[in-house]
This record gives C-alpha cells, structure tokens and sequence, in this order.
C-alpha cells in the first residue's frame, strides 16, 4: 500500500493520500493544493477514485468539489451533514475501497456532528479528524459540537482500537504527524487516564476559543463541498504554454511543446560556459547565463515574457526556475529532461553550438 501524509501550512491541515493497484483515496484534501495533489497522483501512477473528508472543516476549505472537476473522484462525507455535492453519503460501518483495501467509517461526533473516523482494513491506522488530536483533541462549542457526545465517541470507537493502531489526525499546529491509540490513553491531557466525562465537559466548556479566523466562508463553502461561488474553478493553470505541475513545485514544459509554441520565449541555458559549446550543443536563441550569475543578471530579461530556463539533465534549470519565480517572473517553466532529452529527441540546436 502507498501511504503519504502531506501539509497544508497555512491550516496545519494533513492531506492522507491511501492507494493500492493503481487507485487512491484523498482524505481531507485542501482546495489551494489540489494542483500538488494531483501532480502527486500523476507521478505515482494512482487514478483517484474517492475524497473523504472527516468532517465540515471551518479552517479551510476542501478540495473535494475541485479534485472531482479534475478527476471524475466521488466526494465522500457524513450523511447527516447533508452537503450539497457530496456524491457519497456516509454512516458508520460503510466500506470504501481502493485497490485491495478498504476504510471502514466510524461515526465519531462531538467536534461536529457529522465527524466521521476512518479506520484501515487491517487496523494498523485510523484517520481521526478532529475527534482525536495528538495529546488533544477538536473544541465542542460549535457546528453541533458536544463534549459528552465525543467523549463517548473518543473512548469507544478510537481509544478501543488496538494498542498499536497509529492515529493520523487532521491537524497538528506543532508538525507532530503521528501517535498511538497506546499512547493517546495514556497521555492525552484531556481524554487519556482517568478522565471522566465530566472532568471532559468540564474542560471543554471553559476553554473560551476565540473562532477560527476562516469559519464564516470555510463552513459554507464546505457545505457545497468546496464548490466556489461562482462554481467555476479559476484556471490556476498557465495558459501561456502547454505545462505540467511538478509535484516540487515546478512547472516543466516539454521539449516538443517549447519546439511549437517557444518562438518568442525567453531561453535561459544556466550551465557553465564550457559546456554550452560541449557536445549536447545548446537551443537556438538560448542566453548562456550560468546558475550562479543568474540572480545578479535577473535584469537581462524581460518580466512580461515567458522564460524557459535549460540545463544539461534539467535539475539546475529547475532550480533556476524556482529563483526566476521568486524574483517576480510569473511566466516560468523548466525545459524537462534538459538537453540531454532535447539531443535524444533529435530537435534543432543552434547552428554556432555544434
Ligand atoms: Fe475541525
């Protein structure tokens, strides 16, 4: 199976990205990293088949609606929350598969009412929302929330699991990824040990949280699924070229595609001099400006035009692409495979380089 636990830094969201032959589960995806969302999928062959959300989020809004636009995914969460959008409506003990394996739901509410637990076929992982947090757990005073109800829902359906079950839960605000159903009855402060129900409800109704900063457009919008008002999704892809989302961050653009659509590009090639008239050649039109010098030349070029940054094998331009960003130029791609792919692919180099 392919685990991989991803980050929001803005929200302190975890994304769990579960797949297994070929198909894959999102749980609690974020709206601003569908793209890295799905350059992950793309680049570990996985075909998305259903997003899961824990629950009605007011911190940040879900990419459930936006990675269905792109991948025909089902948008699965709690019936009772009723979202408009949602193609698949849970209740505890349904089945969602990928692949050969499975999640059972386990209704868990007391944060929200509509907080679900997704728990891994073979019990080695659960997936707790904010039911459970690392030595903590969701506040109770909005969206239906009851300590009573999910101190109950804590004690029977997550801290019953099996001692080594690890729990991966939906934020952590101090980058802790993972516990322990062992060590959360231990050691959380406010469900663990000897704790009651009423030492719990105590705590959490004098906690006196202010609310979080995003409520008023993240709940709304998570009740459509994360489906934006206009219920359009803006073109966050460049459309200046044919490109595709590195799951680094960079965008690459192919050698052909630079080939049709690069006549009036800017072509940085950021290797050093030598190698710039070395057998590889270079592109006709490219401007030698090695990777060091690049920053203190940044001048050289002009903002308003797309450049495309080429190296030998591609790994220094993609670099040179992330600076070239970071000093104010939106139109940036990395040429892929360098001109070790450009030569390979027998595409015209410039007549002096040869
Ligand atoms: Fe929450």
């Amino acid at each position: 199976m392919i685990f991989r636990q991803l980050f929001d830094p803005v929200s302190s969201t975890y994304t769990y990205l579960l797949g297994d032959s070929g198909e894959a589960l999102l749980i609690d995806p974020v709206y601003e990293q569908v793209p890295r969302d799905l350059a992950l999928l793309q680049e570990l062959g996985l075909r998305l088949l259903t997003t899961l959300d824990t629950h009605v989020h007011a911190d940040h809004v879900t990419g459930a609606w936006r990675l269905r636009q792109r991948s025909g995914s089902e948008i699965a969460l709690a019936a009772i929350v009723q979202a408009d959008g949602a193609t698949r409506a849970l209740e505890h003990g349904d089945r969602i598969d990928f692949g050969t394996r499975h999640l059972t739901v386990r209704a868990t509410p007391g944060h929200t009412n509509g907080c679900l637990t997704y728990l891994l076929d073979d019990q080695s992982m659960a997936f707790t929302g904010d039911s459970l947090l690392i030595r903590g757990c969701g506040r109770t005073d909005f969206q239906q929330g009851s300590a009573q109800q999910l101190f109950a829902s804590v004690r029977e359906q997550i801290l019953s699991l099996p001692d080594d079950c690890l729990l991966y839960p939906a934020h952590d605000y101090r980058g802790i990824t993972v516990t322990s159903v062992a060590e959360e009855r231990r050691f959380n402060p406010r469900l663990g040990g000897d704790v009651d129900v009423g030492d719990f409800a105590g705590y959490m109704n004098n906690l006196n949280l202010p609310h979080p900063k995003l409520m008023a457009v993240a709940v709304p919008a998570n009740l459509r699924c994360g489906k934006p008002e206009s219920g359009s999704d803006p073109a966050e892809t460049p459309d200046w070229a044919p490109l595709t989302l590195r799951f680094s961050g960079v965008w690459e653009i192919e050698p052909m595609a630079l080939l049709e659509h690069g006549a009036t590009f800017q072509i940085v090639d950021v290797r050093e001099a030598p190698e710039f008239i070395d057998r590889l050649g270079h592109l006709p039109g490219a401007r030698l400006v090695p990777l060091s010098q690049l920053i203190a030349r940044v001048d050289e070029f002009d903002r308003e035009r797309p450049v495309v940054a080429v190296c030998r094998s591609g790994v220094r331009s993609a670099q040179a692409s992330v600076l070239l960003s970071k000093a104010g130029f939106d139109k940036v791609a990395n040429l892929a495979g360098g001109m070790l792919r450009w030569k390979i692919e027998g595409l015209p180099l410039a007549s002096d380089s040869v």
